[in-house]
């Protein structure tokens, strides 16, 4: 009776561990890591010991062709992650045959969920876009500024504020005399500069659009990735329904099409503090899934030499100025987390993440 009993308990303990009460996760926190392929990630390690991700338990792999290539740009990688559909090249959350695909960030504000969008490029480029847009062309970057002035998104972090200017001021990047600022600001707190953002009193909305065109390197904006990230989840995890928030690492990718393997150790060291705060909130918080991915890998980057000990690299090599075909890291932590794990399609995680908010 008595080993019955233990067998009995140790099942049930099993069960527990391996899917913590079955049920969908209240917060998702989805980062991505434009451009981080394994050798990135290798250069973080490298370079810092112990990266944050380092705490996940849950790790596995994406294959990220695109409907229409074997090797996928960012608007359809993100299509993919946000939707959970293929599609081709160039296209935001738009199928193959023009039909608008809807967003895990759409499903999630159904919901009655707080949703946010944090990136170190535009907030209109094609990551960020992905989750809220529906259009052909990427470069509509206009036209999917307006897009996202029209949605109910909560927290937008991000550059190119000139593309929501009209024509008429100095800075405007646009070729019409739309206000999206102004409409914007009817339904949201808008701010622009790094005193600005650190003074605001977190309400339940924040825009914060901190360059007129794309953002600086890391080390050179405003405000960290981190900060960010704290900022939005300040204030989205305020809404009793809970969030859904997305947060990139925009430039690993834009120092992966440089060649310049500095550029993408800085850009993935700051990405990797971000992914730290969105954990630490994940651990305390208990009802969150972080999910840590990469829509591509960005140069077919190399690591040919380096100190573990010394926590340096010495020599890198790079076999292309576009994307590769590689699979991609998936980290996760939180709850369902363990069914993240494994080698999947892109489009996985789309489909997963959506089947938690619907
Ligand atoms: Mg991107
Ligand atoms: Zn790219």
């Amino acid at each position: 009776m008595l080993k019955y009993l233990i067998s009995i308990s140790i099942l049930f303990f099993i069960n527990c561990t391996a899917s913590p009460n079955g049920h969908p996760p209240k917060n998702i926190i989805l980062f991505i890591g434009d451009g981080m392929g394994l050798s990135q990630i290798t250069a973080l390690k490298t370079v810092s010991g112990n990266s944050n991700l380092d705490r996940f338990k849950n790790i596995g792999l994406l294959t990220t062709h695109s409907a229409n290539n074997y090797v996928t740009d960012s608007a359809a990688g993100a299509t993919a992650l946000a939707t959970g559909y293929k599609t081709n090249n160039k296209a935001i959350s738009l199928s193959p045959e023009n039909k608008p695909l809807k967003t895990v960030l759409e499903y999630a504000h159904e919901k009655g969920k707080a949703t946010g969008l944090v990136a170190t490029s535009g907030i209109n480029h094609a990551t960020p876009a992905a989750f809220i847009a529906h259009i052909d062309l990427r470069y509509k970057y206009n036209e999917i500024a307006r897009q996202i002035t029209g949605s109910n998104v909560d927290v937008l972090f991000g550059g190119r504020l000139g593309n929501f200017l009209p024509q008429s001021n100095d800075s405007s990047l646009r070729e019409d005399n739309l206000d999206l600022i102004a409409t914007l600001a009817r339904k949201m707190n808008v701010v622009y500069t790094a005193e600005e953002f650190k003074n605001v009193k977190p309400g339940t909305t924040l825009a914060y659009l901190y360059s007129y065109q794309s953002p600086k390197k890391a080390g050179f904006r405003p405000v960290s990735l981190k900060e960010m990230t704290q900022k939005a989840i300040e204030i989205l995890s305020k809404n009793e329904n809970g969030f859904f928030l997305m947060v990139e690492g925009s430039q690993i990718d834009w120092g992966g099409h440089k060649n310049d393997a500095n550029y993408i150790i800085s850009e993935i060291v700051e990405f990797d503090q971000a992914i730290g705060t969105g954990l630490d909130f994940a651990a305390s918080n208990k009802e969150t899934l972080v999910i840590v991915t990469a829509d591509h890998e960005t140069g077919g980057f190399s690591l040919l030499d380096g100190s573990v000990k010394d926590k340096t690299i010495t020599e890198t090599a790079f076999t292309t100025t576009h994307h590769s075909g590689t699979m991609v890291p998936l980290f996760s932590f939180g709850p369902q987390s363990e069914l993240f794990t494994g080698i999947r399609d892109n489009t996985f995680v789309g489909k997963k993440l959506i089947s938690f908010v619907k």
